[in-house]
């Protein structure tokens, strides 16, 4: 089997696993216990904190370790707004991730919080020229990602940064996707905060983090003991924090050669895709985009029966978003680039990792040759169905 759904989830890293398993046996005791068994996870997981807050170039105290992606963009979109007394408006992309969209959806129905959504260009960019028209003086947050997870796009969230800085207003990103190709120095990139998760690099579902710069204050969404300084309560996932330390730091130390090897493989599977199969169409930014994310539309298939035809090849991959998958709604990112619904429904998305190979790739542009003329002959001949 072929899989190509890296940014769907990974594997957990053997090394991971191994630095993990210590937390989950003989070490396995609450961080909150004032003894000798509860010290020493204590002490596990502010190692773990102080290698997350390395990677992102911030403080300790400034990791607020969650369950994951999702509910590090809930803490940051909700728990912001909530915090910050200037007014009710968010200023979002059309591209988010639904973590972002639904939490924004929830501030304006339950809290009557206005949603501005920045509109893209035509590869799903986000520009900071309508940040900066879009915030106003009651703004609570921006949040724009900092790679889109359906085609890649990278987005100029340092600019977009800036000037979100210039006006007043604190800036969240989701990073979940850049997590292990590009630079996550959070002073780089001027952000107030900043979601990553676990399994995206190597370490389990179900343990992410947000940085969450000092001075900004959140309201939290998980009430309780009151761990993580506050911010956000429930006994710590111990194994799983040392798990996202390890996976982050063993990605951020490989990540140039990575980015470099992936890139490569990416521009062999795009140029042999649109040289090989008829009316291709690359989506997304063809220059600032992640390094193992390839994604297209095919008109004249359907996204889902391309997928039945690859995974018949012993190929997987996706039509887009997991959290999407078997909605038969065509993608939000697709639409909000222009791109036309029939359109949109013929996507598939290829994302590559550590694992791929270039004979991987080759296989791949063959089958994704074959599938295609498969769904389209089905198409012509609808009695054989
Ligand atoms: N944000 C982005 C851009 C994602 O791609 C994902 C997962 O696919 C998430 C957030 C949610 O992360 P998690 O699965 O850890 O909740």
């Amino acid at each position: 089997m072929i899989y190509l759904d890296a940014a769907a989830t990974t594997p957990v890293r053997r090394e991971v696993l191994e630095a993990m398993w210590p937390y989950l046996t003989g070490e396995f005791g609450n961080p909150s216990s004032h003894h000798s068994v509860g010290e020493a996870a204590a002490r596990a997981l502010s190692g773990a904190r102080a290698t997350v807050a390395t990677v992102l170039g911030c403080r300790a105290s400034e990791v607020v370790f969650t369950s994951g992606g999702t509910e590090a963009d809930n803490l940051a979109v909700k728990g912001i707004s909530l915090a910050t007394p200037r007014g009710r408006h968010v200023v979002t992309s059309l591209i988010e991730h639904e973590a972002v969209l639904e939490s924004c959806e929830y501030m304006r129905r339950r809290h009557g919080f206005e949603i501005t959504y920045l509109p893209v260009d035509e590869f799903g960019r986000v520009s900071a020229a309508e940040a900066r028209r879009a915030i106003r003086p009651e703004t609570t947050l921006c949040s724009v990602m900092l790679a889109n997870n359906e085609v890649g796009t990278i987005e100029p969230v340092a600019e977009i940064a800036a000037v979100a800085k210039e006006l007043g207003v604190p800036m969240h990103t989701d990073a979940v996707q850049a997590a292990g190709v590009l630079d996550l120095d959070v002073r780089a990139l001027g952000v107030d905060a900043l979601s990553i998760s676990g399994h995206k690099v190597g370490a389990p579902k179900g343990v992410g983090a947000l940085f969450l710069r000092g001075r900004v204050a959140a309201e939290p969404v998980l009430h309780g003991g009151g761990q993580e300084r506050g911010r956000r309560s429930g006994t710590e996932n111990v194994a799983g924090a040392v798990g996202l330390a390890m996976a982050l730091r063993l990605a951020e130390d490989s990540r140039g050669e990575r980015a470099l090897r992936l890139t490569t493989l990416r521009n062999d599977l795009i140029r042999g895709v649109l040289a090989e199969v008829p009316g291709a169409v690359l989506t997304g930014d063809p220059v600032r985009r992640l390094p193992g994310c390839a994604s297209f539309c095919f008109p004249g298939t359907s996204g889902e029966a391309v997928l039945l035809q690859m995974e018949q090849r012993g190929i997987v991959c996706s039509s887009g978003s997991a959290c999407a998958a078997g909605s038969d709604r065509p993608s939000h990112v697709l639409l909000a680039m222009g791109i036309a619904p029939e359109v949109a429904q013929t996507a598939v998305r290829f994302t590559l990792s550590d694992a791929t190979t270039a004979d991987q790739v080759a296989e791949v542009v063959r089958s994704v040759r074959e599938s295609c003329e498969a769904v389209r002959g089905i198409a012509r001949c609808p009695d054989v169905v």
